[in-house]
């Protein structure tokens, strides 16, 4: 099969053709039909997160079940699935306090399947796996926790959204910060992830929506999403900002982007006992501070969001019921796709900001 694989830090993928083993007890191989072109893949191509190279990239996708492994019961070939780049094993602490997306399945793999084997090669060398997902691939092989089984008449486009941007985005408001009607929001940041974070705090029932980014055009997009304000950063101070609008401060803050300014502004732009939400992922050498005694003395919070806290199986058929109810937008997400052998130019449009979400999508 064709596959991208990043053997160095700061070089172009190569498209090549990769040897992918069958499934072996308990995993599933997926024909690959869209998978997306995320800030947190571009983080290991720039080095600005590193893991054990080469590896194939990509962790939001959706595909067709091709083989089963041994014991596989949830799914069957031709089966239509979203990969789940946490999977949960359903016996551990984590996944029996409800909270299946910080599972130790997910601290154990680095770069492996949960064996600590790889079912890739090339030339001769063992590739790593990508968070059991590596899907700029026209295949992957991966645990069966790892996939999520949907209805045939969802695209499969709008299907690999779900794997990370969509339920990133609205978990963090629903399930991180559990937004509450009538209250005001900040989002900074309004790529693939943050405008679901801003349509997420639509759907929450927020009263004020304030987008702050420095492009135009995810500003124009924001107010489509959900928006009901707009702060381009680079014209005007977006804490003074926010502060104006809401009278004050906002009830809650979440940085998407992953950097420690912006952290501080999202933190700063807070009324006093508002909650500020860390969904970007910072690169490796990035630390937040969160600001001295008025932290305290204004009771405010600062608490992370991994995978939109979400609980997957219980949450993705939730987002999937709002799409179909025409609440969550998410054809309109997706601006532009490419082949896998365009992935060089997709990250590079990636990188530049160009639109809000591109996929490449594999001929089925
Ligand atoms: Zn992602
Ligand atoms: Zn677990």
């Amino acid at each position: 099969m064709r596959a991208a694989v990043l053997y160095e830090v700061g070089k172009p993928l190569a498209v090549e053709t990769v040897e992918l083993e069958p499934p072996r007890r308990g995993e599933v191989a997926v024909r690959i039909a869209a998978t997306g072109v995320c800030h947190s893949d571009l983080h290991y191509i720039k080095g600005d997160l590193t893991m054990a190279l080469p590896v194939v990239l990509g962790h939001e996708a959706a595909g067709i079940v091709d083989e089963v492994g041994e014991g596989v019961e949830s799914v069957r070939p031709g089966d239509h699935v979203v990969l789940l780049f946490a999977p949960s094993c359903g016996r551990c602490r984590y996944c029996d306090s409800g909270r299946p997306h910080l599972c130790e399945m997910r601290y154990r793999i680095r770069g492996r399947m949960p064996d600590g084997s790889t079912r890739l090669r090339c030339r001769g060398l063992e590739l790593n796996h990508f968070t059991c997902v590596s899907s700029w691939a026209e295949m992957a092989v991966v645990p069966e926790a790892g996939v999520l089984l949907i209805d045939k008449e969802v695209p499969l486009t709008i299907a690999a959204l779900l794997g990370c941007a969509v339920t990133t985005g609205v978990g963090a408001v629903v399930n991180t910060a559990r937004v509450l009607p009538g209250s005001s929001v900040a989002v900074f940041g309004t790529g693939g992830v943050g405008m679901n974070v801003v349509q997420g705090a639509r759907v929450a029932g927020a009263a004020m929506i304030i987008a702050v980014d420095l492009l135009e055009h995810r500003l124009e997009a924001a107010r489509r999403f959900g928006a009901t304000h707009t702060i381009n950063a680079k014209e005007e101070d977006p804490v003074r900002a926010v502060q104006r609008l809401t009278g004050g401060g906002a009830d809650y803050a979440f940085e998407v982007i992953g950097r420690a300014a912006v952290i501080r502004q999202a933190v700063d732009c807070l009324a006093r006992g508002g909650t500020a939400v860390a969904v970007g992922l910072p690169p490796t050498h990035e630390e937040y501070a969160v600001g001295g005694p008025a932290f305290v003395f204004n009771e405010k919070s600062l608490r992370a969001c991994f995978y939109g806290s979400s609980r997957l199986r219980a949450d993705i058929p939730r987002l999937l019921d709002l799409y179909h109810g025409k609440r969550l937008l998410l054809d309109e997400l997706v601006t532009a796709t490419f082949p896998l052998e365009q992935v060089n130019e997709a990250v590079a449009a990636l990188d530049r900001g160009d639109g809000l979400r591109g996929l490449l999508v594999m001929p089925q």
